[in-house]
């Protein structure tokens, strides 16, 4: 009898869910422990419906079955861990095991033990082995992974990223004067702004101390993670504000690129790390690239982008001309208009320092207006000292052709000029073109329409669908100058002939850019290219150069058809046309 009331005390203030049942499943009685795992009550037990194997959730029932075998072989099964369904729905992690009662073939005994803090204490423990405790930012083993894992992908793709080291200066004194209190209250609203300068998709990691690294996927330019850096230093110079107390702080960064600089793991923190402790020795507050000529290119690069719109307000832009020039008669038959910036510090900049960084900030919208008035009137200008009407081509950037006024602004300008619109062309490129065809096409028409002529620039180095070409309103080709560097290599002499050949089904002209040699203008005269444009002619001018240039012209009178001259002939023609 005592071993009963012994028996019973356990039964029902054990911690662990016991309950008897058959074999199927039929839960037959129960302890209050097992109720409360589960969530059913006493009542739901009485209607003698209540089975323990269909509270299994039914990804973890196969492991019911073995349990019933085993027990069938050996009268008891290994515990093992499943996740039950409770009355509410919710799951519930346990510890399970049974065993034949004794002396019996069909009545089961069930200890189930609930796992749901020790999971939770597990999942914890896991997350402080990869995170920060202090800003919960990922921890040093974490961004290493992450670090690897970014690298393969990268090298997949090709694609380039960048690792920041960022460390606040004098933080020493600060945890000296403020104590640790405060200088953790401080890393943690550094971390949180740090966060606030970065995409999601990149990675924020504390590698303890005042020491953060950023892992940043999918740079297109070296520039974009010094744009990040300087945003960092931005953000961490505004005060933090502890105890009606204002804290000024400087941090200083160091970058490392791959694959530029390395492309493991190990190297490229260590090569942030040399660029760092550069940044530091420069008496902090700076980034500098592991590469040094790389800060020197993306200071010049913020300079220029701070000094974009100042400039164009104080008409720092000049626009060159450069001469197009028909292949057989050598006859001057239109410029190209090309912006230039007289930059009162750095000198003159050419397109390819400052028309990216243009388009970045929109300012190319601008920018393309007055080079587009300022090529018409300028135009004008010529005819209207009266030398013959020339066609001037203007380069339009992507930004600016997708403009929703674009057809409306080139209108104006025309008006307000008084420039004949068929003497003016637009050089597009393909990926301007291709970016939205359907939208394209309608402005295109629209163009066409006024008179314009429609060219497009660098043919051959982006992607047009042979398709879209016959539907657009195109007036000539612009064979681009890589084609025409090399085109002594019969690959490239193969391209260019293609071009052509294209060009003149389609009833378009074509024009080769970046002619140097003779040889590559016999070449092209061979291939029956329309017109050539290049420095074997003549640079881009200058207004004043352009100008004698038009009078010394007039001066040759009518040009002669050259197209039966011999190469060794047609350098003295050059010169006598061009000097
Ligand atoms: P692009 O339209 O293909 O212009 C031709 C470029 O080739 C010009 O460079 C020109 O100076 C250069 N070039 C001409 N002949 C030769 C040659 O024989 N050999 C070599 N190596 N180069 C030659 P630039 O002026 O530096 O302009 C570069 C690019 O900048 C232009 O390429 C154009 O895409 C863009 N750009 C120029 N002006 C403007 C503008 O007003 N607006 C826009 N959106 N882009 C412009
Ligand atoms: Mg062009
Ligand atoms: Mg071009």
């Amino acid at each position: 009898m005592q071993c009963e009331a012994r028996l019973s005390s356990i039964f029902d203030h054990s911690i662990t869910g016991i309950c008897f049942a058959d074999l199927d499943g039929l839960i037959t009685e129960a302890n209050e422990a097992f109720l409360k795992i589960v969530g059913f009550s006493r009542d739901d037990l009485s209607s003698g419906k209540l089975s323990w194997r269909e509270m299994t959730a039914p990804e973890y029932r196969h492991l019911d079955d073995h349990a019933i075998e085993r027990m069938k072989v050996a009268g008891t099964c290994t515990p093992f861990a499943k996740e039950c369904t409770r009355k509410d729905g919710s799951h519930v992690p346990v510890l399970f095991s049974a065993a034949l009662v004794s002396g019996s073939e069909a009545e089961l005994v069930c200890f189930s033990l609930d796992l749901t803090e020790y999971k939770q204490a597990e999942e914890k423990v896991n997350y402080f082995a990869y995170h920060d405790a202090l800003t919960n930012l990922p921890n040093q083993e974490l961004f290493k992974d992450r670090l690897k894992h970014a690298l393969l992908a990268a090298d997949r793709s090709g694609e380039m990223l960048a690792v920041l080291l960022v460390d606040l200066d004098r933080f020493a004194t600060i945890n000296d004067t403020l104590g640790y209190v405060t200088a953790d209250q401080l890393l943690r609203e550094v971390a949180k702004r740090i966060v606030g300068c970065v995409r999601e998709s990149d990675t924020v990691s504390r590698f303890g101390g005042d020491d953060f690294a950023l892992l940043l996927t999918e740079l297109v330019h070296p520039e974009d993670a010094a744009k990040i850096a300087r945003h960092i230093q931005e953000s961490l110079s505004a005060p933090f504000n502890f105890d009606e107390q204002e804290l000024f702080i400087t941090s200083s960064i160091g970058i490392s690129l791959s694959p530029a600089d390395a492309k493991d793991a190990v190297t490229l923190l260590k090569s942030a790390g040399t660029a760092l402790n550069r940044a530091k020795k420069l008496d902090g507050n700076n980034y500098q690239f592991y590469t040094a000529g790389r800060t020197t290119k993306a200071l010049r690069q913020l300079v220029l982008e701070h000094n974009l719109r100042p400039g164009l307000e104080r008409e720092e832009f000049i626009i060159h001309y450069q001469p197009q020039v028909n292949i057989q008669s050598f006859q001057l038959v239109a410029m190209e208009a090309l912006v230039r910036w007289e930059h009162p510090a750095l000198g003159l900049l050419y397109p390819s320092e400052f028309i990216g960084l243009a388009e970045s900030s929109g300012l190319i919208v601008s920018i393309g207006e007055w080079v587009l008035r300022t090529a018409c009137l300028q135009s004008k200008a010529w005819q209207d000292a009266g030398f013959d009407p020339l066609r001037v081509a203007v380069n339009l950037s992507a930004r600016q052709f997708q403009q929703p006024l674009l057809v409306e602004s080139v209108a104006q300008i025309l008006k307000d000029t008084g420039l004949d619109p068929t003497l003016l062309e637009l050089e597009l490129t393909e990926g301007s073109i291709m970016k939205d065809p359907n939208q394209a096409i309608r402005k295109l028409h629209e163009l066409k329409a006024m008179g314009i002529q429609i060219s497009v620039d660098d043919f051959g180095t982006g992607y047009s669908s042979l398709n879209y070409l016959k539907r657009f309103p195109i007036d000539t080709l612009k064979v681009d100058q890589s084609f025409v560097r090399d085109i002594t290599d019969p690959d490239n002499e193969a391209i260019v002939s293609a071009i052509i050949t294209l060009a003149h089904a389609l009833k378009l002209n074509v024009i080769a850019e970046g002619v140097e040699t003779q040889e590559q203008l016999e070449t092209l005269r061979a291939l029956k290219c329309d017109e050539v444009q290049g420095f074997l002619f003549s640079r881009p001018l200058a207004v004043t150069e352009f100008t004698d240039l038009l009078a010394e012209r007039l001066t040759i009178g009518t040009p002669k058809d050259y197209s039966t001259t011999r190469l060794p002939d047609l350098l003295s023609v050059l010169h006598e046309q061009f000097r």
